[in-house]
């Protein structure tokens, strides 16, 4: 095939099944969401690039080397969104929402990195997500992990999930482990990979989450980030951590799990699971008090998370609910009644009932394909039913069949789902 018509390395295609799994996933979520009171919002999908140049930071690996950043006609530099949460922050604040807090709001849809493709990992994925407005106590952190735990509980995947846990402690705890843990670092300085060896001087928090070898020996020496936590951080993650204990939510602390965005405080956390190799976060969220008000905003706390929905349809594959059908198959005997079919199929759909018009053909072939799109029900149209203007109603689950007038048809088809 021609190269230009193969799909982009790191998209793929969502075929009518995985579709169907997307929607579901989507669909659990949105319905968990609106059980804490979250309500649906969609944003553009991309942004003005300062959007996210200037919120995610130079620094952070989602910007300095995976966005998808191009000028417009009108020289405009734009950005494919990698998060939701800038989006979202940004849309909170120019459409004056502020006045109305707290705010709960859940969004779905596609997101967009140029990272390494693997299993698990896209260039074009989707996130489900969640984002708290205005809330300060660790309540809402302690909800928001709480309705991550749900959602994956009602998608049956809550066992192959572990819930870690961190804090990074306010503005003060994060600006005095920096400059110890700078301290330390700098006298390794040469023997971190590159990678961090950058970060030393950029972001040296984010040096704590290395996947590097060496760079993880020297870590182990490190001071502790909950050293440096101020008394209030300390009181602040106790009380979330007595919240999922009274929520009966298992979780694991780990002081290696940060997030380098200089908004980030207090709360991060990941559900993790060990059944998708490399690729392991499933959910990942934090609170951001520091955000809206780097975006131009009045200072406004948040807490939120999203989670991957290729990674979720990997867990849950095989496992989605058929939905229920109410179909019928129309069989008509020649072209005659295949007119007559047609409008029959068109007064059951105007009723709301699914249905499809079979070519006239071999019956046999016609009662399978039937039967593989889930019909319930066949009409059948044949000489002696165009001759009596009536229709035969096969019920295909039940084996009984019945002749009725063409014209009571619907109703019948209608009394036989009910
Ligand atoms: P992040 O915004 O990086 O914290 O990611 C949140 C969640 O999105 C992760 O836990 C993953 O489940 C998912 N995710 C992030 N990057 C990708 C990617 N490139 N492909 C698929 N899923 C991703």
């Amino acid at each position: 095939m021609n190269e230009k018509f193969q799909p982009v390395r790191g998209t793929q295609d969502l075929l009518p099944d995985l579709k169907n799994t997307f929607r579901y996933i989507e669909s659990v979520c949105r319905l968990t969401a609106a059980l804490f009171g979250f309500k649906d919002i969609d944003t553009p999908i991309f942004e003005f690039s300062d959007v996210f140049h200037r919120t995610l930071g130079e620094t952070s690996d989602a910007i300095s080397k995976e966005t998808y950043t191009f000028t417009d006609r009108g020289g405009n530099s734009l950005t494919l969104r990698p998060e939701g949460t800038a989006g979202l922050v940004r849309a909170f604040i120019s459409n004056g929402m502020t006045q109305d807090l707290p705010l709960r709001l859940y969004y779905y849809g596609p997101m967009f990195r140029y990272e390494r493709p693997q299993k698990g990992r896209y260039r074009q994925f989707h996130q489900v997500g969640v984002e708290t407005l205005g809330l300060e106590s660790p309540h809402a952190d302690s909800e928001v992990i709480a309705l991550a735990h749900l959602f994956l509980q009602r998608l049956g995947v809550a066992e192959a999930a572990k819930l870690e846990l961190n804090s990074l402690g306010d503005a003060d705890s994060r600006a005095a482990y920096r400059e110890r843990l700078v301290e330390f670092l700098n006298d390794f300085a040469t023997q971190l990979s590159p990678d961090s060896q950058e970060r030393l001087s950029k972001n040296p928090l984010r040096i704590l989450d290395s996947k590097d070898e060496g760079d993880r020996k020297i870590l182990e020496r490190a001071p502790k980030l909950s050293e440096s936590l101020t008394s209030g951080s300390v009181e602040f993650f106790g009380r979330l951590q007595e919240d999922l204990k009274i929520l009966g939510i298992p979780f694991v602390l780990n002081e290696k799990l940060v997030r380098g965005l200089d908004y980030y405080r207090h709360t991060v956390f990941e559900f993790t699971t060990d059944q998708l190799g490399a690729q392991g976060a499933l959910v990942a969220g934090g609170r951001y008090d520091g955000l809206v008000e780097s975006m131009g905003g009045p200072s406004t706390p948040g807490v939120g998370w999203a989670a991957g929905v290729e990674r979720l349809a990997l867990l849950v594959e095989g496992r989605v609910p058929a939905e229920p059908v109410n179909r019928v198959a129309i069989i008509p005997a020649d072209e005659t009644a295949a007119k007559i079919g047609l409008k029959m199929a068109f007064d059951l759909r105007t009723a709301g009932i699914a249905c499809e018009l079979l070519e006239p053909g071999n019956i046999g072939k016609r009662l399978k394909r039937a039967n593989k799109i889930g019909a319930r029900a066949a009409v059948i149209l044949g000489e002696a039913e165009l001759a009596q203007q009536t229709a035969t109603v096969k019920d295909l689950t039940a084996s009984a069949q019945e002749t009725v007038p063409a014209a009571a048809l619907t109703a019948h088809v209608q009394k036989l789902f009910s």
